[in-house]
């Protein structure tokens, strides 16, 4: 058995069959049983509930290589890269476009996986294709983007015949015509003459301020999707809660932010044990210190049926939750918290 806690940013204190930590392709193609297995990057959107009954893959492949087109510049990234690294190396060499996701926690690898997002930028807009190794075919493959199928928070990736595919790169293009992204109220008010620099100074700024430091204060991140409803639903809403934030996504649909819900809904001071919500960021649960697996699922469960019985929305975990078999299915929380 090996210990999981500090595999994971929210630190529950169990364990794994096993540990293989991946640093070649070769390793990847003699893997002796490759049953019962969890792909795992720096763990920071994974959470641990129990013992995982399985092998735990940790993926440690690295190396960033870079190519200059005319007007772009291609870069292909080993999955185990720190993504934050990745994100100040391509800025020291004056390749913008990726300053507004700086200081996202994990690694290149999982990026894709969720579709990585923050201050107006989605991850996917840089994406060329991402390659991987099918543990069940046996063979690498390549995914160009259209493939991927990205969404709000969202890719092939994270359906269930993907599970065992292993993303060993992914290829980014970086255009070398870049003007800063600041239509996020926390930006807004940087000038549009701002360099990307100066942009991400900000974000990490507003991140560090916003957001609780795993190191000091385990966490996932944000814990729960934002809502997307459909623009009728919005309105009933809004006639009851006028002050709801509503950031349209189309003609139909709109995103409502989960912590405006979960702090209006007053939930903020609700702890299981040792778990909590963050006091500045309804969004983030938080370890204060020995939450177990049950606490943590049992405060979801809690905040998922208030936030049903108040508002009428089903919340989904962003998180990756795990059981001893593997990934928590979603059917799982509305059962059971709604
Ligand atoms: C404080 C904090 C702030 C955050 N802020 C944001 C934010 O602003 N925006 C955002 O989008 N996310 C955010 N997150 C979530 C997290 O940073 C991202 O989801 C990140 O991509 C996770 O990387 P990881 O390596 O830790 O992934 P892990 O937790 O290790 O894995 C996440 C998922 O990816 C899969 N995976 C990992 N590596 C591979 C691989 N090589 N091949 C195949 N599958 C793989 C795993 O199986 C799992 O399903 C935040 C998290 C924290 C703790």
């Amino acid at each position: 058995m090996v210990s999981l806690q500090d595999k994971h940013s929210f630190r529950i204190p169990v364990y794994a069959r096993d540990l293989i930590k991946v640093t070649s392709l070769d390793q990847l193609r003699d893997l002796p049983n490759t049953q019962d297995l969890w792909i795992l990057g720096e763990g920071t959107n994974t959470i641990f509930t129990e013992d995982f009954d399985g092998s735990v893959l940790w993926v440690q492949l690295l190396g960033i290589e870079v190519q200059e087109e005319s007007d772009a510049w291609i870069l292909n990234v080993g999955s185990g890269e720190n993504w934050h690294a990745l994100v100040e190396y391509t800025l020291a060499r004056n390749m913008p476009g990726l300053e507004n996701l700086a200081l996202i926690p994990g690694s290149v690898g999982a990026a894709p996986v969720q579709n990585i997002g923050a201050y107006g930028v989605e991850l996917s807009e840089f994406v060329v294709s991402v390659e991987g190794y099918d543990l069940d075919a046996q063979e690498m493959r390549r995914l160009q983007n259209a493939a991927c199928e990205f969404n709000y928070r969202e890719s092939i990736f994270k359906t269930s015949q993907f599970s065992r595919f292993v993303i060993t790169s992914v290829q980014l293009r970086l255009p070398k015509s870049w003007s800063p992204r600041l239509n996020y109220p926390d930006l807004a008010d940087l000038s549009a003459a701002s360099t990307p620099e100066a942009v991400m100074q900000r974000v990490i700024e507003v991140r560090q301020r916003k957001l609780p430091d795993p190191q000091q204060i385990p966490n996932a991140g944000s814990f729960f999707k934002n809502p997307i409803l459909a623009v009728e639903t919005v309105e009933g809403l809004r006639a009851q809660y006028p002050n709801l934030p509503v950031f349209p996504i189309d003609a139909a649909y709109c995103k409502v932010p989960a912590g405006w819900l979960i702090d209006k809904a007053g939930l903020k001071a609700m702890q299981v044990g040792d778990a909590g919500v963050h006091q500045n960021q309804a969004l983030v649960l938080v370890n204060r210190g020995s939450a177990t697996g049950q606490d943590i699922t049992e405060l979801a469960h809690k905040i998922i049926a208030q936030v049903y019985d108040i508002y009428g929305i089903r919340l989904e975990p962003e998180v990756r939750l795990l059981n001893s078999f593997g990934l928590i299915p979603k059917a799982h929380w509305w059962h059971h918290g709604a």
